[in-house]
């Protein structure tokens, strides 16, 4: 059965860019532009100063951007990092992979690392923390950077699912010395398939992670500096990249305007607790919703009855902290937990009109009229 309102829309996606999307691939393969060419380096060029940094290096994935970010930034077996649980399992795989060991703190209620918490979890061993600025909200990098500053800590952003959120200003990305951005097809920007970026300021960190990422060639000199990997971002998916990226305040501007629309339809129903936070150094940008009520499973296959689809990652609804395989059992995070049974994403794209947002708020009111009469 199709949707009535997907969770996401490709195809409705690609009709609207089709023409200039065909004639970009059209160029490039023309061209035979296929590996690290110019349209690779445009797009890193414009993506830096879009975030607001000096370098940008294109990688195959987000998971791969923060992987490369620790291995650059030299991470040692045995250092410790901090980020949290509420997250994509990728950044905590990252940290593990790069012989780091995560340590995990508890998420506040704007689902983001809980930086009154974050002190203590430093030790002797603490090298980095890693926030994660979640559904496309910053975390506060204020007391984050002064709690890092303090402590000569280095920050390393996962900023993966927050392209072009701010805080005080400035967009996430631009805080750490280092930063990894997704670009999964459904985070802010997407490729058609796999991609990511790393950000810095630091230009020998952007020259090691652009080795790094060919196979520990510098192709300027031929010299081969580090057993690397291939992580190369490919250069048509870059030049596709490049084209969509001048339409992401566009799509970010009509991201906050569904919100709007779901914060007005929803907020007077009481059950449902809606992702809008205090403090007015915050723009976010919602890649996601994310809403929390009691009763997560009638709701949600109330919506779909409805034709409205909605998305709870399996790996969030069970905190990463509880899978027995990964060993992180011994971390005590209530917040984490509580959130993991509760939350839900209702759909928000920039894809969606405002029929469809009405729609979703039309059902939801439905579903908590009836749950009254019961
Ligand atoms: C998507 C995501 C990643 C991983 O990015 P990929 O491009 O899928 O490898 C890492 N961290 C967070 C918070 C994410 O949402």
């Amino acid at each position: 059965m199709a949707y009535k309102v997907p969770f996401v829309d490709v195809p409705t996606h690609f009709r609207r860019l089709q023409t200039p999307i065909i004639e970009t691939i059209t160029q490039v393969l023309s061209r035979g532009n296929l590996i690290l060419r110019d349209e690779l380096r445009e797009f890193e060029k414009k993506f830096a100063s879009f975030v607001g940094t000096q370098h940008a290096v294109g990688v195959n994935s987000g998971t791969d951007a923060l992987y490369l970010s620790l291995i650059a930034i030299g991470v040692k077996p045995g250092d410790e990092i901090i980020t949290v649980s509420h997250t994509c399992i990728a950044t905590v795989a990252a940290i593990v992979n790069a012989g780091g060991i995560p340590i995990l703190v508890d998420v506040g209620e704007d689902f983001n690392l809980d930086v009154t918490q974050l002190e203590e979890a430093i030790t002797p061993r603490t090298r980095a923390i890693m926030p994660v600025h979640l559904n496309g909200r910053a975390c506060d990098m204020d007391h984050l950077m002064s709690v890092a500053q303090r402590y000569n800590l280095t920050v390393i952003e996962d900023a993966a699912q927050a392209l072009g959120a701010r805080y005080g200003g400035r967009r996430v990305g631009s805080f750490g010395l280092v930063a990894g951005f997704s670009l999964y097809p459904f985070k802010i920007l997407g490729a058609f398939g796999d991609a990511g970026i790393v950000v810095t300021d630091n230009p020998e960190i952007a020259k090691k992670i652009s080795v790094l990422r060919d196979y520990g060639e510098d192709r300027e000199t031929g010299e081969i500096l580090y057993f690397g990997f291939n992580s190369r971002l490919d250069n048509l998916q870059a030049a596709i990249l490049n084209l969509k990226l001048q339409y992401i305040p566009e799509w970010i501007e009509r991201r906050r305007a569904v919100a709007q629309m779901y914060r007005e339809g929803l907020s007077g129903i009481p059950q449902l607790r809606l992702p809008h936070f205090s403090g007015d150094k915050y723009f976010d940008v919602y890649l996601n919703y994310c809403v929390c009520v009691v009763d997560r499973d009638e709701l949600v296959s109330h919506l779909k009855e409805c034709g409205v689809e909605p998305l709870t990652p399996i790996s969030l609804a069970k905190p990463l902290h509880r899978h027995d395989a990964l060993g992180l059992e011994r971390f005590s995070l209530p917040q984490t937990e509580k959130i993991a049974k509760e939350f839900i994403y209702l759909p928000i794209n920039p894809e969606m009109n405002d029929e469809q947002v009405q729609y979703v708020i039309e059902c939801l009111k439905n579903y908590y009229r009836k749950a009254k009469l019961k």
